[in-house]
């Protein structure tokens, strides 16, 4: 897709950016994102999302405050297109700092976000807000057609031969509800 190098990280260095508690540092950028299965993410220097965070020292950690917002291209579960999805997410994070290996081992269980050696990587805190921004049912429209299971035409952009066949299989446990329905009725009615 591109030849541009991933963001690997975006650190924060606790104690020469924030070295006081109530020391706030505020930063901010952009990127391009690629999904490319499920929530496997890759983020790419770019303006497609924007996002600001602000970081604050706190005892013990650090508290991250921020939005990420804008639009990415997701593929439609159903025909398989590629459509635009806006994306706007607060993001409210609580940071906690490890001195010991035991906390850390104790705290990575309990799936807290940690500074490790001093350094935060505030990358953890967009992927996840970008995560928790994806919808659940990727589709293009609700009344995504999809595709024929018979040609594989896209049937958003028309009709094939075989739709006749496709529609009277879907639509066969309906026939069936429906007359249940309207056999219950007459019985109501007699
Ligand atoms: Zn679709
Ligand atoms: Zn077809």
């Amino acid at each position: 897709m591109t030849d541009r190098e991933p963001i690997q990280s975006v650190d924060i260095v606790i104690d020469e950016e924030l070295p006081e508690v109530g020391d706030s540092k505020k930063k901010a950028g952009g990127f391009d994102l690629e999904i490319n299965s499920g929530y496997d993410m890759l983020f790419y220097p770019g303006t497609e999302i924007s996002w600001s965070l602000e970081a604050t020292r706190i005892f013990g950690g650090i508290e991250v405050e921020g939005f990420i917002r804008g639009g990415l291209s997701l593929e439609c579960y159903r025909c398989l297109e590629s459509y635009r999805f806006q994306v706007d997410g607060h993001i409210r994070e609580h940071v906690i700092c490890l001195d010991s290996h035991e906390d850390k081992e104790r705290e990575a269980d309990r799936g807290e976000y940690h500074i490790e050696g001093g350094v935060f990587d505030l990358l953890q805190v967009i992927r996840d807000a970008v995560g928790l921004s994806l919808p659940i049912k990727r589709l293009c429209t609700l009344d995504c057609r999809g595709l024929c299971g018979v040609c594989g035409r896209n049937l958003n952009t028309g009709s094939c031969e075989c739709l006749t066949v496709e529609v009277d299989a879907r639509l066969k446990p309906l026939e069936a509800l429906r007359e249940k329905l309207e056999n219950a009725k007459l019985e109501d009615e007699r």
